[in-house]
């Protein structure tokens, strides 16, 4: 942040009291939801007479955690501990992924659903913010165990979604089968087939085309826009993704067919390294067979902390949150980092990479391209037309570039960080609507 704000107010400028949030919404452990509140407080000098609303921003609307007891195929029983959490719901339902990963927690979750909100105000699809998760190693579990548990978990939240309410989508370890069910569950609830209630779904249940590949096609896309910006050559440039599933699997092969070389990736079973690039389609089958870029024949293998030392012009954390800490973010040789990932960066990360002059294009608009097709398959599921790859592609990609134009230009007018301008846009928005919904009663 360059230039603090012009605007009068200093109550409603400063952080709350610790006192002010309930103990649960507290930064004091800095998890991805403290981060999130340092987030909010430096878009809030920005915001006009709308910071008067900015605590909305720091209280998540509504937060449910179940419990999900599932009969494991051995006959015993087993408890996970899940979540959904609706952040904001002033421009519409809400929506955002689920999570199912050994280390996911209340503040993560709540953090992530807060994500979701500004993102979706960024890029102007007509939701609010909402995530949910369960607290599970997935890779466990059998194919049985995972359906009983995915489903006890839908009847568990289906008291808050549904396709006017929230509408759940894929997000690590998550995919359209898990998706399937629990549009089935919600629906055997209901009592009547309800395709909108979830979005990621298999296309022959009102999926979309275009789907699996938005979110790396909208990192690509904001990649290219940035890239013309900043002088940068895409055609020849060094990218190390962190993270080669659903989104970074798609950005990697994106950018390598428009010329960029791919050469360093690092998933959960290790980094791979090759000076002269991967060959990225060999990659993407490899994962597929075997589940990780670990065994990969062609490429050497480097300790998985050099990851971050690699030299490269794009760096894209398509993984995890807080991956680029205090700690790496001095190492990073890139010019351009795209959060791929969810929340990949502390605030103290940023501010190292902003000193460096390193470009960071933040998750609330890099990662948006997902839940801009969710809301074309919402949209089409409505309607019961479908289009056609090409219309989707083009509508993406169009939203994303009208997006981060003018985020750009945010950015430029008031001299701050990308991630600080997206936040200006997307609270605005929100408090927008807030502000002239009222408060009820
Ligand atoms: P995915 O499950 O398809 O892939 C996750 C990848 O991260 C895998 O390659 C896995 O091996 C890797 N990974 C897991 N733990 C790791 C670790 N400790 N170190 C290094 N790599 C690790 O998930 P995805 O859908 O690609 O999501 C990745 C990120 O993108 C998440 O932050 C998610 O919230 C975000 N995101 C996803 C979408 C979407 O449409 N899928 C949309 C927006 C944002």
């Amino acid at each position: 942040m360059l230039h603090p704000s012009t605007h009068s107010s200093t109550a409603v400028n400063q952080s709350p009291a610790a006192s002010t949030l309930p103990s649960y919404l507290q930064a004091d452990n800095l998890g991805p939801w403290g981060n999130y509140l340092q987030q909010v407080d430096r878009v809030v000098p920005y915001l006009g007479h709308l910071a008067q609303w900015a605590e909305t921003l720091r209280r998540p609307k509504r937060i449910l955690i179940v419990d999900v007891p599932i009969h494991m195929d051995d006959g015993s029983i087993r408890h996970f501990e899940g979540y959904r959490v609706q952040h904001n719901t002033s421009r519409g339902p809400g929506k955002g992924g689920v999570r199912f990963h050994q280390d996911v927690t209340l503040s993560e979750v709540m953090a992530l659903s807060a994500w979701m909100s500004i993102k979706n105000a960024a890029v102007n699809v007509p939701y609010g913010g909402a995530k949910g998760g369960i607290r599970v190693d997935p890779k466990t579990l059998s194919m049985g165990e995972l359906e009983r548990m995915t489903r006890r978990y839908t009847s568990e939240i289906g008291i808050i979604i549904g396709p006017t309410k929230d509408i759940p989508a894929p997000d690590v370890n998550t995919n359209e089968q898990i998706m399937a069910w629990m549009m089935d569950t919600y629906s055997m609830n209901e009592g009547a087939t309800a395709t909108g209630v979830v979005t990621g779904k298999p296309i022959h249940l009102g999926g979309s085309l275009g789907r699996k590949d938005a979110t790396g096609r909208g990192v690509f896309t904001v990649g290219v826009e940035a890239a013309h910006h900043i002088g940068l050559e895409i055609k020849g440039a060094r990218i190390a993704v962190q993270g080669f599933g659903n989104v970074g699997g798609v950005a990697g092969r994106l950018f390598s067919e428009a010329g960029a070389l791919v050469v360093a990736v690092q998933d959960h079973g290790g980094t791979i390294y090759k000076a002269s690039g991967l060959d990225v389609p060999a990659l993407l089958k490899h994962v597929a067979e075997m589940g990780s870029v670990a065994g990969f024949a062609q490429a050497e293998v480097l300790p998985n902390d050099q990851f971050w030392d690699v030299d490269c012009e794009i760096l894209i954390p398509a993984a995890l949150e807080t991956q680029i800490t205090a700690a790496n973010a001095g190492r990073i040789k890139a010019r351009m980092v795209i959060e791929g990932a969810n929340g990949p960066t502390t605030p103290a990360a940023d501010d190292i990479l902003q000193e460096r002059n390193i470009l960071v294009l933040p998750d609330v608009i890099a990662n948006a391209g997902g839940v801009t097709v969710s809301y074309f398959e919402w949209v089409q599921d409505f309607s019961s037309f479908f289009w056609d790859e090409d219309e989707i592609n083009a509508r993406l990609i169009k939203i994303m570039k009208t997006a981060f134009a003018g985020i750009w230009q945010v950015a430029q007018e008031h001299q701050v960080s990308l991630r600080t301008a997206t936040f200006i846009v997307g609270c605005k928005r929100i408090l927008h609507a807030r502000e002239l919904r009222g408060l009820y009663p």
